[in-house]
């Protein structure tokens, strides 16, 4: 028995990287899986192929999150096409390292609207279904930085604490409907995204990790998977890291 059999998933930015291994991960588990993409169609496609391949079902749905009425649309695109909503995994991310002084309001806007504010308009837009079936799972992608930020990311430590923040308010609010809503905080992981820092830094990170390798998405999607699961039903306002152990 899968454990997400009969489940529905909605995952955001899941063209690539994180959000990739996250969809694909939730589809061997058995759900049936919207697969949101803000402009790599062809990489969307190809994430719906594999999992169609593997057995499942998917659908890929066009959006940019980080605008209210998208989401918005996304998340009910989501729900109309399968008939419900179990899962709403937050993973849509972007960064826009700068030093405080050189930082330009468009580096700080874009970083809150698309990592913070597209975690606000999907669970309200998913929350609402949710409520109706008195069951949900909504996980947020954290980051390591939002606790223990570096130098130049201002804007990101701020968006990702900010995602802390919101899921253990949200989780208060909805916990009585029987919805859980937890973050999963990945340390270095090997995408596109951090590919820039680990090509500059070449060995310099690695003494700081614990298990002395860097993150593979699969990784972060394991996480995500349990969060998702019955395993994790007595869960909820919980930030679990997952970054091999990364020291202060
Ligand atoms: P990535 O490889 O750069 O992929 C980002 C994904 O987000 C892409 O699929 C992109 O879609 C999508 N996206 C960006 N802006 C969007 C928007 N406005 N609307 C919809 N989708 C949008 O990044 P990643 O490393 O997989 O990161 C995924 C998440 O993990 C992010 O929240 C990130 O902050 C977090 N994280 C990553 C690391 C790391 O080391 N990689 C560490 C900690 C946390 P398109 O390509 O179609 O535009």
């Amino acid at each position: 028995m899968q454990r997400l059999q009969d489940k529905v998933a909605l995952v955001t930015g899941a063209s690539r990287g994180i959000g990739r291994a996250i969809a694909l991960r939730l589809a061997q588990e058995g759900a049936r899986v919207a697969v949101n993409y803000r402009s790599q169609e062809a990489a969307a496609a190809a994430v719906v192929a594999e999992i169609v391949h593997g057995g499942g079902q998917a659908l890929a749905l066009a959006a940019d999150v980080s605008q209210a009425e998208p989401a918005r649309r996304l998340v009910e695109d989501a729900q109309k096409h399968f008939g419900r909503l179990d899962i709403l995994v937050n993973n849509a991310g972007v960064v826009r390292d700068n030093l405080l002084l050189t930082m330009d309001d468009d580096e700080w806007r874009q970083v809150q609207a698309t990592n913070l504010d597209s975690c606000f308009y999907c669970c309200r837009a998913a929350a609402r279904f949710m409520l109706r079936q008195r069951s949900g799972r909504i996980i947020n992608i954290s980051s390591a930085a939002g606790e223990k930020p570096n130098r130049g990311q201002v804007n990101y430590a701020a968006s990702k604490g900010g995602i802390n923040a919101l899921t253990r308010a949200l989780a208060a609010e909805l916990a009585p409907k029987n919805i859980t809503v937890n973050a999963v905080a990945p340390g270095m992981i090997e995408t596109e995204m951090s590919r820039e820092v680990r090509e500059l830094a070449g060995d310099k990170i690695l003494p700081y990790i614990m298990l002395n390798r860097y993150g593979r998405p699969e990784d972060i999607a394991a996480a995500v998977a349990f969060l998702a699961s019955p395993d994790a039903d007595y869960i909820t306002g919980e930030v679990l890291r997952v970054d091999g152990g990364l020291r202060g």
